[in-house]
């Protein structure tokens, strides 16, 4: 029988510390967790423990994610971590400073199976599932650098590698812990998903109104089954059922994302049927245009960033909301698709295009 792995820093919820903390006064577990979530500190550095607690904690809960590698650009404003796992892969985070908000993008698998051929992460496959304490990990470690500059994460999106609703359990539990502990609005976080309709429809019966972030990136089942292989599976008509089921219940806006993909999904006819799926999701539906980024298995550019605008302006002609999302951390791998986590990938031949 498979042993458990032996839980970490983040992993236990607040119960289950109490139940590591039998034994010791009720108020130290009140301590505990507001020095860990509350303060974002180590044990070692919850000064109203005893030492001999703080040992205790250092060495029973040890961290899960080793820091490999921290880089920086944008003049200090994007951070992108790279994290080795027990058992040897690796995941990023990216830390998104802007003057009015922070916002953390977190990793919920190490690699991922859903094979979009434009995204690094796709094209290096997927090793496994994140747990809950690896997840709120990278969310603490990332608030603690910002602390450091003296900002507050105020954002979460779900938009670092793997596919959160793949790993719904998990990542719900990190989600209640980063809203209830680390205490972000459940509108502050968004999990963004390639269209796994049994994700959306669990995740619309959970009790936090998080916004839902869909990778759409074609509005025909034809050039969609090319770009994003689970619309297969799950092909638009019951994705946008599924959108409007979320909408409904939870009242929150709905986005898609959209890579502009040079010739591919950047042309008048997109515009249009894209608009057309917007309209389905009135009033809330957005479109957040990505250029695409580079990445080594997959050749074709981005689009031009004046047609991007000029595709944006288009869409809004037509009556949908769109906004065009500023490329962060490019030039360190941190931009959308672009995590890899320094793995190998596989360099497939150029995608179909029409
Ligand atoms: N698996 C989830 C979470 C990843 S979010 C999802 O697909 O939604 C990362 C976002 O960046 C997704 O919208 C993804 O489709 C997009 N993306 C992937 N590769 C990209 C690239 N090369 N350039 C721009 N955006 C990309």
């Amino acid at each position: 029988m498979a042993v458990a792995p032996a839980p970490t820093r983040y992993d236990l919820t607040r119960d289950e510390f109490g139940t590591l903390l039998d034994g010791e006064p009720r108020y130290r577990l009140d301590q505990v967790w507001s020095g860990l979530y509350d303060q974002l500190a180590d044990p070692a550095d919850i000064t109203n423990l005893p030492k001999k607690l703080r040992a205790r904690l250092d060495a029973e809960l040890p961290l899960a994610l080793e820091l490999v590698t921290q880089s920086v650009s944008d003049s200090g404003d994007t951070v992108k971590f790279l994290w080795e796992l027990d058992g040897g892969s690796r995941v990023e985070t990216v830390l998104m400073l802007y003057p009015d908000r922070a916002t953390v993008c977190v990793s919920s698998q190490a690699g991922c199976a859903m094979a979009c051929g434009f995204c690094a992460t796709g094209q290096a496959g997927f090793t496994r599932h994140l747990t809950t304490g690896e997840i709120v990990e990278q969310v603490v470690r990332a608030a603690q650098v910002a602390q450091e500059g003296a900002r507050r994460v105020s954002n979460i999106v779900f938009m670092g590698m793997g596919e959160p609703m793949a790993n719904l359990d998990r990542v719900w539990a990190a989600t209640e812990r980063i809203h209830g502990d680390i205490g972000l609005s459940a509108r502050h976080i968004t999990i963004s998903t390639v269209g796994i309709l049994p994700g959306i429809r669990a995740m619309k019966d959970l009790p936090l109104p998080v916004n839902l972030a869909v990778s759409l990136h074609a509005a025909n089942d034809e050039l969609r089954n090319e770009l994003v292989p689970i619309n297969k599976r799950y092909p638009i008509d019951d994705l946008l059922d599924a959108c409007a089921e979320y909408l409904e219940v939870k009242n929150r806006r709905v986005s898609f994302e959209w890579a502009m993909i040079d010739g591919v999904n950047d042309r008048e006819s997109d515009a249009e049927e894209l608009a057309e799926l917007c309209w389905k999701l009135r009033p809330s539906a957005h479109v957040n245009l990505i250029p695409l980024n580079p990445t080594p298995g997959y050749p074709t550019k981005g689009t031009p960033l004046k047609r991007v605008h000029e595709f944006r302006d288009r869409l809004e002609a037509l009556g949908a909301n769109a906004t065009v999302r500023r490329n962060r951390g490019t030039d360190i791998d941190a931009a959308c698709g672009q995590l890899a986590a320094g793995q190998a990938v596989k360099v497939t031949p150029k995608p179909t295009s029409s």
